[in-house]
């Protein structure tokens, strides 16, 4: 079965095509950057390991996935004899409101769901819209399927799920915790099962994906118990421009004291907060801050600090959500490739019953590993995360149903 997986935002459009009898091979991956804006160019690899970059004259989506299929039938540079071996195409959607529980074959129904979830996630589901009508163009008669970034969460329960605001904002304006990143705390949460060898439905997981994007998720018995993302992926623990929890009152006394637009807020918040706004060297990327803090910047240490040390929080109220906990997962860019980071954050929870191998723990492998040692009472590992991967897989069991 070949998967064509497409992740389309606002002015990128990311595809990868999937061999899923092959090992679940990657026959060839893209990126078109810039569309609609000057400077469109396109990074395209093979499974010959041949690598492209080029500009190229692409001005919207569809036709974004019309180069994408002409790159992946070229006869020099693709991989398909024809468009028509391609069997479905599973699109990496943000918002399915309470909708969408699992990924489902996109029809005029799924359509209208992700067009009220533009109304929570403006910035994301029209484009994803586009991305599936751009395909429908494109690649006529290949079912699309949708996977939901809100969907594994759709299991929490209302105490995990409701904000104490007046009930009706929820049953009239849908405003409760959805969570993101579901994709991939599904993914490696199952990996992380299979690692372990107990079964799934007796295990407590705590999954912390820490990438640009941070969310941590309690996973009781393979199912989202509660996650630190919210209404909008503002909540949580701190991220890489993002503020994370605050006292929802600094949003109304900003506002009133320096006079601040909604724009303003969400600017500040969303963009110019998180490590960016601590460290206050310019950059998000937590390599950078490690790297300034190494030569002495006591800001950026104080920010690492901080960023780790709600992680550290997050962890132990979802144990205690949990009743305890058996695993804990390290995932995305800084999950899975700072062992700094690990290790400050589970500096200290001896008593909470974790015991990290620092030998094992700095080691680098794309590996899923267990990074805690033998005898600690909760196993620690690193699971690399595959969003890609999940979608085609999600995507290739909707179609085998
Ligand atoms: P996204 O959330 O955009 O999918 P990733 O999961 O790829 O991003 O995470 C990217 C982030 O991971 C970078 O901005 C950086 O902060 C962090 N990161 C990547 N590698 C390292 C590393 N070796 N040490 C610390 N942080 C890292």
């Amino acid at each position: 079965m070949i998967i064509l997986v497409i992740n389309a935002g606002s002015s990128s459009l990311k595809f990868t095509l999937f061999d899923m009898d092959d090992d679940k091979k990657v026959l060839a991956n893209g990126l078109i950057e810039r569309i609609g804006i000057e400077g469109t160019s396109m990074k395209y690899q093979n499974h010959k390991g041949e690598k492209f970059q080029e500009p190229v004259p692409v001005k919207n989506a569809r036709e974004g996935v019309k180069l994408a299929t002409d790159f992946l039938t070229d006869p020099k540079r693709g991989v398909l004899s024809k468009l028509e071996d391609i069997n479905a195409i599973g699109h990496r959607i943000v918002h399915g409101m309470e909708k969408i529980s699992k990924p489902v074959t996109v029809t005029p129904e799924v359509k209208e769901v992700l067009k009220e979830g533009s109304l929570l996630a403006p910035l994301h589901n029209p484009h994803n819209l586009v991305g599936i009508e751009a395909c429908e163009a494109v690649l006529p008669g290949v079912p699309n399927v949708g996977v939901f970034d809100t969907a594994f969460h759709s299991t929490m329960p209302p105490r995990a799920y409701l904000y104490g605001l007046p009930y009706e904002l929820y049953e009239n304006d849908h405003i409760r915790r959805y969570g993101f990143h579901g994709t991939s705390h599904a993914y490696v949460s199952g990996i992380a099962a299979k690692l372990d060898g107990r079964p799934a439905k007796d295990l407590r997981i705590i999954t912390a994906h820490l990438g640009n994007g941070a969310s941590i998720t309690a996973v009781r018995g393979g199912e989202s118990v509660d996650t630190s993302m919210g209404l909008t992926p503002l909540e949580g623990v701190i991220m890489g421009t993002r503020s994370g929890d605050i006292d929802p009152a600094i949003v109304i006394h900003l506002m009133k004291t320096k006079n601040l637009t909604p724009g303003d807020m969400d600017n500040l918040l969303n963009k110019k907060s998180g490590v960016l706004g601590l460290g206050g060297i310019g950059s998000s990327d937590l390599r950078d801050i490690e790297e300034a803090a190494n030569k002495g910047n006591a800001k950026c240490a104080l920010a690492l600090d901080i960023y780790a040390y709600r992680i550290k929080k997050y962890i132990g109220s979802y144990m205690a959500a949990l009743g305890g906990l058996d695993i804990l997962v390290f995932t995305a860019g800084a999950g899975e490739n700072s062992n700094t980071l690990r290790a400050s954050v589970l500096n200290g929870l001896e008593g909470l019953g974790f015991k990290l191998d620092p030998e094992k723990n700095n080691v680098r492998s794309p590996e899923p590993r267990v990074i805690s040692a033998p005898d600690s009472p909760v196993k620690v590992m690193v699971i690399p995360t595959n969003e890609e991967l999940a979608i085609a897989e999600f995507t290739a069991s909707v179609l085998k149903k």
